[in-house]
């Protein structure tokens, strides 16, 4: 199996690359930002309490994260190639947990992490935000989530760092060279 954390700023091309690897090595692609969206639009009680965290650009707190990722792994198909785990972890409470997670069920993840410009990311996530309707992707969020980010998340990466699964991409090019640089490891990855 070819478990995949992609760790990255808001607005660094996760989603873009979870696609392209879902095409080429036919993995689960597992977006937690999507999953908390689904959730808020369901109306239910789950979903009030996180949809003004969200807005906020606050992240969820990690026990209902990690509930529903075991939640998640327990409902992983036999013939599952691998999971593509994007926006999770997102703090360290969270890699530890789902260390623990993927340990009982004899898997192991490495991360990719998806370095971008700060400029950058506020350009491509301003530019989103005039389709995308996400309650988040305004100037103010963003910085907010940036700074989150640096706080919270980017700690994730050292942790992985430490347990030699790490690797870094650069981000800030065409999305098709940012992918070339991810398909190299992968190729590694799946020896
Ligand atoms: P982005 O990477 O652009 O910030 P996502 O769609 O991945 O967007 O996530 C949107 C929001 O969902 C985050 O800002 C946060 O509030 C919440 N969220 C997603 N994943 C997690 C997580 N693992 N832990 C806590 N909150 C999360």
């Amino acid at each position: 199996m070819l478990n995949i954390i992609l760790c990255g700023a808001p607005g660094s091309g996760k989603g873009t690359q979870s696609d392209l690897i879902v095409k080429k090595y036919g993995l689960q692609h597992l977006s937690t930002g999507d999953a908390l969206r689904a959730e808020i639009k369901s109306g239910s009680e789950l979903g009030k309490e996180i949809g003004e965290l969200i807005a906020g650009g606050n992240l969820v707190p990690d026990h209902k994260m990690i509930h529903l990722i075991a939640r998640y792994l327990d409902n992983l198909s036999e013939d599952c190639k691998g999971v593509i785990f994007d926006g999770f972890p997102r703090t360290v409470a969270q890699a530890e947990a789902l260390e623990l997670l993927l340990e009982r069920r004899n898997m192991k993840a490495v991360l990719l992490d998806l370095f971008v410009e700060e400029d950058e990311v506020i350009k491509r996530l301003l530019n989103r935000g005039k389709t995308s309707g996400r309650a988040d992707d305004n100037y103010e969020t963003i910085k907010k989530r940036l700074q989150v980010y640096q706080t919270e998340t980017k700690p994730v990466c050292t942790y992985y760092l430490h347990r030699h699964n790490y690797f870094a991409i650069n981000g800030n090019y065409s999305m098709e060279d940012t992918f070339c640089q991810i398909d190299n490891i992968l190729k590694l990855a799946q020896k």
